[in-house]
């Protein structure tokens, strides 16, 4: 007999993590599968990934002090509005623990990050999700109507993962007018930089503007560093602090910090938003190609399209038939934007598929 861990985590649903396919004899094979960033590492950020490793028998800065004040100096506000974490999914995690005790509850639309359920049932929190609506967008309208006593959070994925729509300023500006100030509104903007519609939600305009909004965003998809896990929230400095105490002390390390330090400086910054450009640019040219040949697509604003279909399971076999790993969820397949040669092939695919 062993000790039994916590029977209410029985079950507590795994994070799927996007499959890589092993190539077969003269195939090449392509991970779409995890919204990653095609592109290598910029020589600079390698450059810095390298000298930092030559401390890794030191422990990294608790603070993080330099990188929080070049995320901070970034987007405009004080270091005292930045906690860092190793990965945006940590610091989500650290936002329920600062804000949530037991019984209160978070709000999120659903589907969407598949994070938020699990990360409500560990904090022994509520979940209230809220259904999209049938194209896939956010219903910020019923997301208000379940505000109740209990409501500690409400999580607004934009855009949404793995939908891919944005929300509209206009609707979250509606929503934030009814949302009591006791109620944290957690705008998760993993793919911010990829948004190109006019009426999109930039979480920084909110944060500017109200006192209940926390902007949850990642190093992972943009500057290309999802294998070093760094990821931040923009808040009010109570929030903040609270952050930083449930932290895992030491939680991003010293070659996490000074590659995402790197990414900051203005020649990266620019380079980066020039891979984003180009990103962003084969989701418009796959978006067209593939409602021209017959699938119906909301706009996407972020580096990923949305197949939505009730036959996810063949859709997903097809693409791996033809070596390009996709997520498939029980409404549909995410397909990220890849190199050309991928995202050229995932149209065939989804061509055929209609046929
Ligand atoms: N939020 C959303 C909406 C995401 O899609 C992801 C990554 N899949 C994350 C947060 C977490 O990203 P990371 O932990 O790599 O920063």
């Amino acid at each position: 007999m062993y000790p039994n861990p916590r029977p209410d985590l029985n079950d507590l649903p795994p994070y799927r993590a996007g499959q890589k396919l092993v190539a077969a004899p003269g195939q090449t094979v392509y991970k779409l599968s995890s919204n990653e960033n095609p592109y290598a590492p910029l020589p600079a950020v390698l450059e810095a990934i390298n000298k930092a490793a030559q401390e890794i028998n030191r422990y990294p800065d608790p603070m993080a002090t330099e990188l929080v004040q070049a995320i901070a100096d970034d987007l405009g506000v004080q270091a005292e509005n930045v906690a860092v974490g190793d990965g945006s999914v940590a610091v989500l995690g650290h936002l329920f623990q600062a804000m949530c005790a037991p019984g209160d509850s978070v709000i999120y639309p659903w589907r969407s990050f598949e994070a938020y359920p699990i990360w409500s049932q560990i904090s022994v929190v509520n979940s209230v999700p809220v259904s999209l609506f049938p194209d896939g967008s956010v219903d910020l309208s019923e997301v208000h109507r379940k505000i109740d006593q209990y409501t500690r959070i409400i999580l607004v994925c934009t855009p949404n993962n793995p939908t891919g729509t944005s929300v509209k300023a206009s609707d979250l500006h509606a929503l934030m007018r009814e949302v009591p100030d006791s109620v944290l509104v957690v705008v998760d903007e993993a793919y911010a930089e990829f948004v190109t519609s006019p009426d999109a939600v930039n979480g920084m305009d909110f944060f500017n503007m109200y006192g209940n909004i926390a902007v949850l965003r990642t190093f992972s998809k943009a500057q290309g560093l999802a294998g070093l896990r760094v990821g931040y929230v923009i808040a009010q400095p109570n929030v903040i602090d609270f952050v930083r105490r449930v932290s895992i002390p030491f939680g991003v390390s010293n070659i996490a910090q000074a590659a995402a330090i790197a990414s900051l400086q203005p020649e990266a910054k620019a380079e980066l938003k020039s891979r984003v450009a180009a990103i962003v640019a084969e989701r418009d040219r796959v978006e067209a190609a593939v409602r021209a040949t017959g699938w119906d697509l909301p706009s996407m604003q972020a580096n990923f399209i949305w197949i939505q279909t009730a036959n996810s399971g063949e859709l997903k076999a097809a693409c791996e038939a033809e070596g390009v790993a996709v997520r498939q969820f029980p409404e549909g397949v995410r397909i990220t934007i890849g190199e050309p040669a991928a995202n050229d092939r995932m149209i065939k695919v989804l061509s055929a598929f209609l046929q």
